[in-house]
C-alpha cells in the first residue's frame, strides 16, 4: 500500500564538476560544523533544563552567548555563501528538490538571514535567552509577574529588533514566525486561528450543554510516581521510541531535544494527583521524538536530515498523544496495563469510564493540560497577544490584564493568578516569540495524516487495539520523517494527502469522538 511514493527525496546521484564537487562537499562539511555547534547549544540547555544549579546560570549565558556568536560567524562566512549560490546558480539550479537542492536552498534562506543580523544583536539574543528564563523559572515560582516584567520587556524589545533587521512589510511578526514554520505569515495564522475559533465555540457551547459528563475525579485519585514512570518508559518504548538512543527525565517543562542523530532527549513531569499530567506528556513527547529517531541519520545537518517545519513536528506529537494515545483502539491494549499499575485507583474503575474521562472537555487555565477541543483557543490567545506585544499595540506592563481578560473572554474562565496565567509557558522567556501557532498548525497537520494513514495502513485501528504500532509508525517515517526539510510544510501535507492544509479533518475528529462521550 502507498506505493505511490518513495516518500523521501527524489535524489538521482549528484552530477558534478570536479570543481563543483569540491564546492559541494565544503559546504556539507561547513553545514555540518555549524550542526555540531547548534547540537552542543541543545544539550547546554537540556542540562540547564534539567540538572544545573541555579547559581551556574550566569556562566551558561556566557558559554550560550561564545557559542551564538560562533555560529553567527560560520553563517556569515564569505566562503561558505560564494558556495550556496554559486550551486544554486549553476548545476543545482532545476533541482531544488532533491537532496543536495533542498540543501542548498534551505542553508542559501538560512545564510541570508544571519548576514542581516549584527553580531551584536545575535550575542544580546543569546545572553537574554539563558538569563531570563532563570528569572522566569523563579518568577513563576513565586507568582511574581513584576520580577520578570523587565527582562521580557527586553526580550521582546530584541525579538523587534532582529524581526526590523530581518525585514517586514505587513507585520514584525512575520519574519519571526517564518523561523519556525517557513513561508507562514501572521495573516495565515490569523486566518486559520479565526476559522478554528468560529467552528470551535458553537460545539463547546452544545458540549457545556451536555446531558452526560465524564467522570474526572478518577483521574485525580493517587496515582504514585514510580509507577507512573514506569508506564511513561514502558509505552514510549512500545510505541517505537529507542530509550537506547534517548532518555526520558524529569523538568518543569515537557519537551523534546535533539542532541545528536542517535540522541534523543525527552522530558516530563509528575503530579501524583493528575494522571494525565505525565501519561499524555509523555506521549507528546515521545511523538516528537519519534520524529527525530526518525530522521535520515546520514543526512544530519542537511536537509534531509532535519525536521521540516515546527507545525510538523507538532503534529507528529499530537498525534501520538491524541489521534492514538486518546483512542479507543489504543485504551483497549494499554488500560489493562495501566490499570495493573495503579490498581488502587482504577480496580474498579471500566475503560469506558476511563476513555471518557480522558477525553473530558472542559474550559481550563493550563494550555499543555487542555484537551482538544479547547486547546487551540489557548492558542490563538497568545498569538495575539504576542503579535500586539511585538507591534507595540500592547505594554508588558498591561500584559496579566490583557491575558486574563482574553482567558475570560475567549474561555470564559479567569486566571487567579500569573502563574495559572501570563507566567505559564517558558516560550518568551527564551526570546522563542512567533512559535505558538504552529501547535494549531500540528494539530490540523495531525488529523489531516492521521485520517490518510487509515486508509493506507492495514487495519490500523486494529493493530493498535493489539498495541502494534509498527504499520503506522512506518507511514510516517515513509511519508513525513524521511522527506526532511525537502518540502515545505504545505508542500508535504498536499504530497501525502492530495489535499491543501484544512481544518476539516480536525474537525470532523472532534465531533466524531466528542458527540457521542457527552451524549448528543
Ligand atoms: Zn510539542
Amino acid at each position: 500500500m502507498d506505493s505511490s511514493s518513495n516518500g523521501g527525496a527524489e535524489s538521482a546521484p549528484l552530477k558534478l564538476s570536479p570543481a563543483h564537487t569540491r564546492q559541494w562537499e565544503r559546504v556539507c562539511q561547513h553545514a555540518r560544523d555549524i550542526r555540531v555547534l547548534d547540537s552542543i547549544q541543545w544539550l547546554l540547555d537540556w542540562d540547564q533544563q534539567c540538572y544545573m544549579p541555579s547559581a551556574g546560570a550566569e556562566y551558561r549565558a556566557r558559554q550560550f552567548t561564545a557559542l551564538a556568536a560562533y555560529m553567527h560567524r560560520l553563517w556569515t562566512d564569505r566562503q561558505f555563501g560564494d558556495d550556496l549560490n554559486e550551486l544554486a546558480a549553476g548545476p543545482l539550479a532545476d533541482q531544488p528538490y532533491s537532496d543536495a537542492g533542498a540543501t542548498v536552498r534551505v542553508l542559501r534562506r538560512q545564510v541570508e538571514r544571519m548576514v542581516r543580523l549584527p553580531q551584536t544583536l545575535v550575542e544580546a539574543l543569546a545572553n537574554a535567552r539563558s538569563t531570563s528564563q532563570q528569572i522566569w523559572v523563579a518568577a513563576r515560582k513565586a507568582n511574581d509577574f513584576r520580577a520578570f516584567a523587565p527582562s521580557l520587556a527586553e526580550t521582546f524589545r530584541l525579538k523587534r529588533q532582529q524581526a526590523d533587521a530581518l525585514g517586514w512589510t505587513a507585520s514584525p511578526y512575520d519574519p519571526l514566525f517564518d523561523e519556525y514554520e517557513p513561508d507562514a505569515t501572521a495573516a495565515d495564522a490569523e486566518r486559520v486561528l479565526a476559522d478554528l475559533q468560529t467552528q470551535l465555540v458553537p460545539l463547546l457551547d452544545r458540549i457545556r450543554g451536555a446531558p452526560r459528563r465524564p467522570d474526572v475525579s478518577i483521574l485525580r485519585r493517587h496515582y504514585p510516581v514510580a509507577a507512573q514512570r514506569r508506564i511513561g518508559r514502558r509505552i514510549a518504548s512500545r510505541i517505537g521510541f529507542r530509550l537506547d538512543a534517548g532518555r526520558l527525565d524529569p523538568a518543569p517543562h515537557p519537551f523534546c531535544m535533539q542532541v545528536g542523530p542517535q540522541d534523543v532527549r525527552l522530558t516530563t513531569r509528575y503530579d501524583e494527583r493528575f494522571f494525565s499530567t505525565s501519561f499524555f506528556s509523555t506521549l507528546h513527547e515521545a511523538g516528537h521524538g519519534l520524529y527525530e529517531q526518525g530522521l535520515r541519520a546520514d543526512q544530519f545537518g542537511l536537509a534531509p536530515g532535519d525536521y521540516c517545519s515546527l507545525g510538523m513536528h507538532e503534529s507528529q506529537s499530537r498525534l501520538w498523544e491524541n489521534l492514538v494515545g486518546r483512542s479507543q483502539p489504543f485504551w483497549t491494549f494499554a488500560f489493562p496495563w495501566v490499570q495493573q499499575a495503579f490498581p488502587a485507583a482504577l480496580a474498579s474503575v471500566s475503560q469506558d469510564q476511563f476513555y471518557a474521562a480522558i477525553n473530558d472537555v472542559q474550559p481550563s487555565l493550563i494550555r499543555v493540560e487542555a484537551d482538544e477541543a479547547t486547546y487551540n483557543l489557548h492558542i490563538v490567545i497568545r498569538f495575539r497577544i504576542e503579535r500586539d506585544l511585538l507591534e507595540g499595540s500592547l505594554a508588558i506592563d498591561d500584559l496579566p490584564s490583557r491575558w486574563n481578560d482574553e482567558y475570560e473572554r475567549v474561555l470564559g474562565i479567569r486566571p487567579p493568578d500569573d502563574r495559572q496565567g501570563v507566567l505559564q509557558d517558558i516560550h518568551w522567556s527564551v526570546g522563542i516569540v512567533g512559535y505558538f501557532p504552529t501547535y494549531a498548525l500540528g494539530n490540523l497537520y495531525a488529523c489531516q495524516v492521521y485520517e490518510h494513514a487509515r486508509t493506507q495502513v492495514a487495519d490500523m485501528d486494529a493493530a493498535i487495539a493489539e498495541g502494534r504500532f509498527g504499520g503506522l509508525l512506518n507511514f510516517l517515517r515513509r511519508r513525513i520523517h524521511h522527506c526532511g526539510r525537502v518540502w515545505s510544510a504545505g508542500q508535504l501535507i498536499e504530497r501525502i494527502t492530495g489535499q491543501a492544509l484544512s481544518s476539516e479533518p480536525f474537525m470532523n475528529h472532534l465531533r466524531a469522538k466528542l458527540l457521542p462521550i457527552f451524549a448528543l
